[in-house]
């Protein structure tokens, strides 16, 4: 069966859904059939991510702080809670805004599922893991955070969102999941977010070193958006509670990933090494085991694939 068929006809409210990922999973309910209400304040999102669905029928954007309780008049099936500062650029930019939306919007998007007995997925991530002491990361692994370093605004966010959303669902019979997604790219992500990704492809485009942090040696497995907007669909019609890993096991380095993006561009950039923030984890890569045992889910798109379809899309904008 595809993971888009049984979302015909129902009606799904993504938080976040003005931003990277958020996007691309609008674009994919509507896509299947769903009606799309995409709740954002456009704090890190902006409406040109969701401009080719606007006027689409089923698609509405509703422009609010899902830290303020906030209405849908429709009955709703799906709860996608993905509204969230992600990038260290923005949370570190926006401290008490993330705890606020990790506690109060997670709070608030958990009300509207409990008064539809709507599906409810968390979007965490695989930062609840801190500075891993265990590698890969599977999800019984409880992780090493630092819960007052620079870091913490975002990852004890997360973290209190995932037992937030547990105790819904203990409390209250919510049908609520908890997906952690691992470092997640492609197109739609912003040149300037502060991400590997888009700032090797940003600077690499305009001829500009590629700053690689540290020694460059510490690594993330980076998953491309469509897997991964595959496998919270998968997540959100099941009724697993996870938490689930989702994102790709090929690990790579940043040196790495900067050479390759260096070599995929056709560029003459050269690399500099730059100070490494505080508390950035050496190692990241999930273990896929429940995802493929629970979901049938796995990833499709290798690095050289999604980087390609990236740096095009990158590309093109640059271009204009
Ligand atoms: P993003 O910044 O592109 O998108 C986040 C969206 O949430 C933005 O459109 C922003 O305007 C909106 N938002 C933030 N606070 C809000 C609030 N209080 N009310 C309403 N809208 C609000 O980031 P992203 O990379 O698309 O991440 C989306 C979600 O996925 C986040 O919850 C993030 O923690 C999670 N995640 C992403 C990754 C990744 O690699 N992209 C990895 C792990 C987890």
């Amino acid at each position: 069966m595809s993971p888009t068929a049984g979302f015909t006809g129902r009606h799904a409210v993504v938080t976040g859904g003005a931003g990277f990922v958020g996007s691309h999973l609008c674009t994919a309910l509507v896509a299947a059939g769903a009606t799309v209400t995409c709740v954002d304040d456009l704090s890190t999102g902006t409406v040109e991510n969701v401009a080719h669905l606007a006027g689409r029928s089923g698609f509405t954007f509703l422009n609010a702080d899902v830290t303020e309780p906030f209405e849908v008049d429709r009955p709703v099936d799906l709860v996608l809670h993905f509204a969230s500062p992600a990038s260290p650029a923005d949370y570190l930019r926006l401290p008490l805004h993330t705890l606020e939306t990790g506690s109060l919007g997670t709070r608030n998007a958990l009300a509207l599922a409990r008064r539809d007995g709507s599906r409810f997925v968390l979007a965490s991530t695989s930062e609840v893991y801190g500075d891993p002491q265990q590698h890969p990361q599977n999800e019984r692994y409880w992780g090493n955070v630092n819960p007052v370093g620079p870091r913490s605004v975002y990852d004890e966010a997360k973290r209190f969102a995932e037992a937030l959303t547990v105790a819904e669902a203990n409390a209250h019979g919510t049908d609520a999941g908890i997906v952690r997604l691992f470092n997640t790219y492609g197109p739609r992500m912003r040149g300037y977010d502060g991400r590997a990704v888009p700032t090797f492809i940003r600077q690499a485009l305009a001829g500009e070193p590629l700053t690689v942090t540290g020694d460059g040696q510490q690594t993330r497995s980076l998953a491309y958006v469509d897997d991964t907007v595959r496998g919270i669909l998968a997540m959100a019609a099941s009724d697993l509670r996870g938490p689930v890993n989702l994102g790709n096991q090929a690990e790579i380095t940043m040196l790495e990933l900067a050479r390759t993006i260096i070599t995929l561009t056709g560029s003459s950039s050269e690399i500099r090494f730059v100070d490494r923030p505080t508390d950035d984890p050496a190692v990241r890569c999930p273990d896929l085991t429940l995802a493929r045992g629970k979901l049938q889910w796995e990833p499709r798109v290798d690095a050289g694939e999604g980087l390609a379809r990236t740096i095009a899309w990158f590309r093109a904008r640059h271009d204009a």
